[in-house]
C-alpha cells in the first residue's frame, strides 16, 4: 500500500467567526476528552480494515482550532497517533493553530512529537481588522506566535485574509510585509469568504472590497521576497510547499478522522459524520464513522482533477491526464476553455496551467471544466 495522507478534524473552536459555517463547537472538557478517547476507537477500527498500521507520508491537524485542546488532551492524541499510524522517515506533520489559544507547551509537546509545520490563523496585524472579524487575538499576540515557533524551529504558515471592509491596498501591504519580516516560510491568502449558514451569511456586512487588486499586489510582492506562488493561495520560500495540501491537488488517497472529515480513496470520495455527538455515538458501539460515500466515475475524477491540478502552479501533467482518463477527455477539457484568453493559460507539450493572470480569475476558468 502507497503512504496516505490522513486528515484529522478537531471540532473545537472557543468562539464561531461570523464568516465561517465549518462544523464546530465550543465544547466542554468532557466533550473534548470524549473526542480524544473516540479518535483512539476510530485508529484502532482504521488499523482492522487494513490488517496493519496505516503508513503514512503526510498528517494534517486542522478544525476548528486544534489549540482549543488542552496539552493534557494533546498528549492522549498524540500518544494514540504514534501508536496506530506508521511514519516514513519524512513524514510531514502540520497542525492548524490559532495565536490567542497557543501556547510554548503545546509548542514544546510538538517539537518532541515530530511536527514538522505550523499554520497559524492570523488574518491580519491590524487590531481594528481582528476586532470586526471576531477574532480573538491581537497583531502583537499573532506576532509573538510566529516568533516562538520559530525559536521551536518549525516551518511556520501564515494565514491572512484580503478583502475586508474598508481595507485599503496600504493596509492590506501593511499585513502581507509585517508577515513576511517576521520570518514564516509559508503564507496562504484567501479573499473573505462569508458562508452560506454562518451568521453573515444571513446579514452580510457593508464596505466589503472586491479583492482583485490585494491579490494581484500579493502575487507580485511576494515573488519579489522569494515566496513563490506554488497554488492559488499559498506561497512558499523553497522546499517550504505543504506536502499535505499537494495530496489533495494531486488526488492522493486521504484518511479522514474526527467528525466531519473527508477522505478520498482511488475515485472514491467519503466522509465522516457531521457532528461530535454523532461520531462520539458511532465509534463507542464500534461502528466506522463514514457516513456516507461518491464514486466518482471517470470523466468526473478526470475533470475534478483537472480543476484540483489547475490549482497549482505545476498545473496538469498532460502525459499522465492522458495515461489516467483519455485523450478524448483532455481534448475536450481543451475545447471547453477555448475562449480563456490566451494570456491566461501557460501550454507547453507537457502541461497545462494558469498564468499569474489566469490565477486572478480561476474560479470563472474552473466552472468551464467542471
Ligand atoms: S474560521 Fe476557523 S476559528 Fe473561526 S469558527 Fe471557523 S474554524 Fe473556527
Amino acid at each position: 500500500m502507497d503512504p496516505l495522507s490522513v486528515y484529522l478534524h478537531v471540532p473545537f473552536c472557543s468562539v464561531k467567526c461570523p464568516y465561517c459555517a465549518f462544523y464546530s463547537q465550543r465544547g466542554t472538557d468532557d466533550e473534548k476528552d470524549a473526542y480524544v478517547r473516540s479518535i483512539e476507537k476510530e485508529l484502532r477500527w482504521w488499523d482492522r480494515q487494513y490488517g496493519e498500521k496505516p503508513l503514512i507520508h503526510t498528517l494534517y491537524v486542522g478544525g476548528g482550532t486544534p489549540t482549543c485542546l488542552s496539552v493534557l488532551q494533546w498528549q492522549r492524541l498524540i500518544e494514540s497517533l504514534v501508536t496506530h499510524l506508521e511514519r516514513c522517515l519524512d513524514t510531514e506533520i502540520s497542525i492548524e493553530a490559532n495565536p490567542e489559544s497557543l501556547s510554548v507547551e503545546h509548542m514544546a509537546l510538538w517539537k518532541d512529537w515530530g511536527v514538522t509545520r505550523v499554520s497559524l490563523g492570523i488574518q491580519s496585524l491590524w487590531d481594528d481588522e481582528l476586532l470586526w472579524l471576531k477574532r480573538h487575538h491581537t497583531a502583537t499576540r499573532a506576532l509573538w506566535a510566529v516568533d516562538q515557533l520559530l525559536k521551536y524551529g518549525f516551518n511556520v504558515s501564515g494565514d491572512l485574509m484580503f478583502g475586508l471592509a474598508g481595507q485599503s491596498l496600504k493596509k492590506w501591504h501593511h499585513s502581507l510585509s509585517g508577515l513576511v519580516h517576521s520570518g514564516v516560510s509559508h503564507l496562504s491568502i484567501y479573499q473573505l469568504s462569508i458562508e452560506e449558514g454562518s451568521v453573515w451569511g444571513k446579514m452580510p456586512p457593508s464596505g466589503l472590497q472586491n479583492g482583485y487588486g490585494h491579490y494581484r499586489w500579493s502575487q507580485w510582492y511576494l515573488e519579489e521576497k522569494g515566496f513563490s506562488q506554488y497554488e492559488i493561495a499559498s506561497f512558499a520560500k523553497p522546499g517550504c510547499e505543504c506536502r499535505h495540501n499537494q495530496a489533495y491537488w494531486f488526488q492522493k488517497n486521504v484518511l479522514p478522522l474526527g467528525p466531519s472529515a473527508w477522505g478520498y480513496n482511488d475515485g472514491v470520495r467519503f466522509w465522516n459524520v457531521r457532528t461530535l455527538a454523532e461520531y462520539v455515538d458511532r465509534i463507542s458501539q464500534d461502528k466506522s464513522a463514514v457516513e456516507g460515500k461518491e464514486c466518482l466515475d471517470l470523466e468526473k475524477r478526470g475533470r475534478e482533477f483537472a480543476v484540483l491540478a489547475l490549482r497549482t502552479s505545476q498545473g496538469i501533467d498532460i502525459s499522465l491526464f492522458t495515461q489516467r482518463f483519455g485523450d478524448k477527455l483532455f481534448n475536450s477539457i481543451l475545447s471547453d476553455l477555448q475562449n480563456v484568453p490566451e494570456d491566461c493559460l501557460l501550454m507547453n507539450g507537457t502541461s497545462l496551467a494558469l498564468s499569474r493572470k489566469g490565477m486572478r480569475v480561476a474560479n470563472a476558468i474552473w466552472s468551464l471544466i467542471i
